[in-house]
Formats: structure tokens, sequence, C-alpha cells
């Protein structure tokens, strides 16, 4: 079953987050990956039937970096569904469900060398 509720959601880091689902497997991907797969309207656009009327296209919306865009300011679980972030620049529409949160994880999952690169680089700063 994919449309599990995780067991946990953390941030082990500012600038990562992980889960852990029921059967065991975790996932650790950038903050940013959560707010770049935000899947509100605003964020992946309006889509239109293609011409065959089959396929969909989607127009995306303006991607525009604001200050705060990968903060993250709350995490609100929603019943049952999945989660609903609050971003430093006030954005707020994305309700993530649970399938999504774990396809974007298992997508932008890190490997351990990675999130040890990354500790690296924000350690200089
Ligand atoms: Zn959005």
């Amino acid at each position: 079953m994919n449309n599990q509720k995780p067991k946990k959601i953390y941030r082990p880091k500012p600038y990562l987050i992980s889960v852990e689902f029921e059967d065991g497997s975790k996932f650790t991907i950038k903050l940013q990956s959560l707010r770049d797969n935000c899947p509100c309207a605003e964020c992946i656009g309006e889509e239109f039937p293609s011409i065959d009327g089959k396929k969909r296209i989607t127009v995306p919306g303006l991607n525009t970096m604001k200050p705060g865009k990968y903060e993250l300011k709350e995490l609100n679980v929603v019943g049952n569904y999945g989660i609903q972030p609050v971003w430093g620049d006030g954005h707020d529409s994305g309700l993530y469900l649970w399938e999504q949160i774990r396809e974007i994880f298992e997508k932008n999952n890190l490997i351990e060398e990675e999130i040890q690169k990354l500790e690296n680089k924000y350690n200089k700063n």
C-alpha cells in the first residue's frame, strides 16, 4: 500500500526533511525538493486538454524566487490525507497527499554521500 500515512516526518537538518513509513522504508530529501514539487494549481499550472482530447499538457505557473521560499514555517497534518506546509514566503496552498509524499521522497531521495556534501556546504557558511 502506497497511500499510507508515514510513521514519522522529521527534519534532521534545517535544509533536510525525512519520512519513515510503516514498511520500514526511509527517505531524506532537500526541503527545496519538497517545495519544488508543490502540487497546488499555482505551482504546477493549469491543465488544458490537448488537441487529441486524451493527453493533457501543463503550463507551469511562474516560478519566481521569493525570499523564504525554501523555508518551512509549519507542517500541518490534514486529517488522514496528507500534509500542508506553510512556507516562508507565505505559500500554503499545497496539499501533499500521502501517495504524493511517497512519490516525491522516492524520486528525490538523497544518498548518504549527498547528505554529507550538503552538510559540508552548509557548515562552511
Ligand atoms: Zn504551490
